[in-house]
């Protein structure tokens, strides 16, 4: 295997949330990482927060748009030359019941987070393999493991990425790939904290055995371990990384002696 100092990371939806904790893991790994988001003044600020010009590159991309996932490539492989984990965390989300969802915004998600990651991982792919192989880690959700109201598009999206993953691992072990998928739960970022409700915060926590939010950093460990040699024999797996919210079904508070005070 090359050496720590020479791995270089993809992220894509790096310029907040989950992926730019993401890329901070990496860069602190010894990795040079490549972070690609479809906000570039997000981007460039993040980027330039980061403040390693010697080991990280912004790329304005929608990973939904082939031609602008290639030109992204292109410019990762002339700065780089080589990739040995891509990160397929660029994601998107539309809330609406079922019947008043648009053939347009169910496009939109799907394409944004299944087709996005499968343009992506069929040019990171042979780049991987030109050195031997690397890791993909698809960035899912609970959504995609457990079904609930006004999910429709989104929760669909992420159930058919954590397919593509075993797909991907199925065919991509050939060439040295291993292709896990993430699942976070609910997560600390600061759109969850602008947007959540003290009642909605509240019901997570009724819901989830470890009574909390994840952190960012939590998902960025979760992710760096899959896309790491200590995950050698790891693929075709989802990881939920939910605080056992999947684990547990109806899990009714009131069972586990904790009700909550509203
Ligand atoms: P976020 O919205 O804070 O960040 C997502 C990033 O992706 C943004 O910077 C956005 O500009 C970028 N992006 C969106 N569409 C893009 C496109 N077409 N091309 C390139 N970039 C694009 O999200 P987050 O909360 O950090 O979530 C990251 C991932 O984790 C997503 O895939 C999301 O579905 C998943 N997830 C998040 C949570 C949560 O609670 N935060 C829970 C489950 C799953």
């Amino acid at each position: 295997m090359p050496q720590e100092s020479n791995r270089v990371a993809l992220v894509t939806g790096a310029a907040r949330g989950i992926g730019l904790a993401t890329a901070k893991r990496f860069l602190a790994e010894g990795w040079q990482v490549a972070l690609l988001d479809i906000d570039w003044p997000a981007l460039e600020t993040a980027v330039a927060a980061l403040a390693l010009p010697e080991d990280t590159l912004a790329l304005a991309c929608d990973v939904s748009e082939p031609g602008q996932v290639e030109t992204a490539f292109a410019t990762l492989i002339a700065r780089f030359g080589r990739l040995d984990a891509l990160v397929n965390n660029a994601g998107t989300a539309v809330f609406k019941p079922v019947l008043e969802t648009s053939l347009t915004e169910w496009n939109r998600v799907l394409a944004v987070n299944l087709t996005g990651p499968f343009l992506t991982s069929q040019l990171a792919a042979p780049l991987m393999a030109d050195t031997g192989g690397g890791a993909i880690v698809n960035i899912t959700s609970i959504s995609g493991l457990r079904a609930s109201t006004l999910r429709v598009a989104y929760g669909t999206s992420k159930a058919a990425l954590a397919h593509l993953t075993k797909q991907q691992a199925a065919e991509f072990a050939g060439l040295g790939i291993r292709v896990n998928a993430v699942a976070p739960g609910p997560v600390e970022t600061a759109m969850a904290q602008a947007v959540h409700s003290p009642e909605i915060r509240a019901d997570y926590r009724d819901a989830i055995p470890l009574a909390r939010y994840g952190l960012e950093e939590e998902l960025a460990a979760s992710i760096f371990f899959l896309c790491s040699e200590q995950a050698s024999y790891i693929t075709g797996q989802t990881l939920a990384v939910d605080g056992g919210f999947d684990a547990v079904g109806i899990g009714l508070a009131t069972l586990r002696g904790e009700r909550r005070n509203l």
